[in-house]
């Protein structure tokens, strides 16, 4: 039986930062999906908030952070967060991240202190980490010197698995195989990642479908914050590879215009910021523009040169789509891009369940509130998966102290799950339905009646493959929450005149 001492499930910038820092207290397994490569923090462009400058103060970024989430943060997490940031960006230079020397203004921060290495930061960290976790043992596409770690590419975790009221490892999913095999380990790290993809438009990749809340739910385990997901204003208005390509929000920063139909600026019809307001009212005012015709991005009235050099990858990308930053109007539409809720957890990444921690975006650390302040996720996931192995450490100490340490037994009666894996069409049309749902009835405006149509609506999919199942599990438990909360608060907007 497959057996380690710290499962990492996901492995984004929360998973393999927590790999990292738990390499010298045991053996390491990171499980990933698909492949290296295939996660949020792959895509994310802008940057990672920290103090770093004379100007700034920890308790500014606290306040910004507490104030971007409706006052619905938890202070002490936000501290801790805020705090554990300075270090979290010396740690990525110290494995070769180079930032820019001077930091981004975004919204809602009251000083300049987003890091960013380029207009892709999210791709020069990964590629950082995963060069920093690589292995000579793990029969991935890279040689190195970590000990300690292996990293399995296209291994799919189903369920996890409890004996004794704790959590010893997973199950999971091989390649094509049609079925699961127990994976044992003292402690599981979940680290999955965000759910844009139960929604129709998402700036998220394919992987993003909630797994590890599904999980995480189906072991009884309670989930927080749910209906409080992040709509970004502006990605390009063209479905590629199960996804939205995001147009960031610095884009904005640097002087560009969301023009409507009829080619007129309207944000400040809506915000006297205009084009510089809090990302839920661009979104809100840009979808109700949009119930009109199309919306657009527009630079045009800028210099060609310093936004080609400002935003080189973002340009390229564009062109891509046969589309010119500097000269076309870009068409955009708003897109589901954060879930700010998740497993419940405590400063060191422990869930309420003995063996299971859970880091990044598929937790709630209580940093994010009722919306996440820019640049602050990709933060998360570096303070909390360093916190994961401080915490880890300190209790493999203490039970060495008591002769405790957590033993595997290889003989661990285990029933092995049956699961049903239906043809992949019908997993996509029901995959589809199910994101169409959302998208109109649980997603940038809600309808308390609204809300209770989509329950139904995806309870009665009649799916009997896991992978469609963990999506209605999820679905459902955020449905439930926007339904609990009647009023608006963050990002969840809820309203009767919606038509
Ligand atoms: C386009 C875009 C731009 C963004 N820009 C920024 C930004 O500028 N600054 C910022 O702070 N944040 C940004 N964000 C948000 C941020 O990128 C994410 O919140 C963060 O990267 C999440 O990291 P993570 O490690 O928790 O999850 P991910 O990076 O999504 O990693 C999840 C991992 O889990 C794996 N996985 C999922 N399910 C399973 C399963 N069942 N079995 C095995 N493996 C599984 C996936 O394959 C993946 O490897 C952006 C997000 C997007 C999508």
């Amino acid at each position: 039986m497959k057996q380690t001492d710290y499962l990492v499930i996901g492995a984004g910038i929360a998973g393999l930062t927590a790999a990292y820092h738990l390499k010298d207290l045991g053996k390491v397994t990171i499980l990933t999906k698909g492949k290296l490569k295939q996660a949020n923090s792959y895509w994310a462009q802008g940057g990672i908030a920290a103090v770093l400058t004379k100007e700034d103060r920890f308790v500014k970024h606290i306040d910004d952070t507490l104030s971007a989430g409706a006052e619905h943060g938890d202070r002490d997490a936000i501290r801790h967060l805020v705090e554990g940031a300075p270090k979290a960006i010396r740690f990525l230079e110290s494995i070769g991240v180079k930032f820019k020397k001077e930091p981004g203004l975004e919204g809602g921060h009251s000083e300049a202190r987003v890091w960013r290495t380029s207009d892709f930061t999210g791709q020069d960290v990964l590629n950082h980490l995963i060069k920093a976790v690589q292995s000579p043992k793990t029969g991935t596409p890279f040689g190195g010197k970590v000990k300690n770690i292996e990293v399995l590419e296209d291994v799919d975790a189903v369920e996890l698995i409890t004996e004794g009221g704790r959590c010893k490892g997973a199950f999971i999913r091989v390649g094509d195989s049609h079925e699961l095999e127990p994976f044992l380990a003292k402690h599981t790290i979940l680290a999955t990642g965000g759910l844009g993809q139960i929604f129709e438009k998402t700036s998220n990749p394919r992987a993003a479908g909630g797994d590890g809340l599904a999980m995480a739910a189906n072991v009884g385990l309670e989930l927080e914050d749910l209906e409080f997901v992040q709509f970004h204003p502006t990605a390009l208005n063209k479905y590629d590879e199960g996804r939205y390509f995001l147009l960031s929000e610095t884009l904005r920063g640097f002087g560009a215009k969301v023009l409507n139909s009829k080619k007129e600026s309207f944000l400040s019809q809506f915000d006297p910021r205009g084009e510089l307001a809090p990302r839920d009212i661009v979104t809100r005012a840009i979808f109700f523009e949009m119930m009109n015709g199309p919306a657009y991005l527009d630079m045009h009235h800028l210099f060609a040169k310093e936004v080609k050099n400002r935003f080189p990858n973002i340009t390229k990308r564009l062109k891509h789509y046969g589309l010119d930053l500097t000269k076309d109007l870009i068409p955009i539409t708003p897109v589901a891009h954060f879930s700010c809720g998740g497993i419940p957890v405590d400063q060191y990444g422990n869930t309420k369940l003995p063996g299971l921690l859970a880091v990044g975006e598929v937790a709630c650390s209580g940093v994010h509130g009722a919306n996440r302040l820019a640049s602050n996720a990709l933060l998360e996931g570096l303070v909390f998966g360093d916190a994961i192995a401080k915490g880890l450490e300190r209790k493999k100490e203490e039970d060495e102290d008591e002769d405790e340490d957590i033993q595997l037994d290889e003989k661990m009666e285990i029933e092995i799950p049956k699961i049903v894996m239906e043809p992949m069409e019908q997993v996509r049309a029901y995959a589809k339905r199910i994101s169409q749902i959302m998208w109109e009835r649980v997603g940038i405006i809600r309808r308390p009646d609204g809300l209770e149509k989509a329950l139904k609506e995806i309870t009665e999919i009649p799916a009997r493959d896991y992978r469609i199942q963990h999506r209605q599990i999820v679905c459902y438990k955020m449905i439930q929450a926007a339904i609990q909360r009647p009023s608006s608060l963050g990002c969840h907007y809820i309203s009767s005149e919606m038509p």
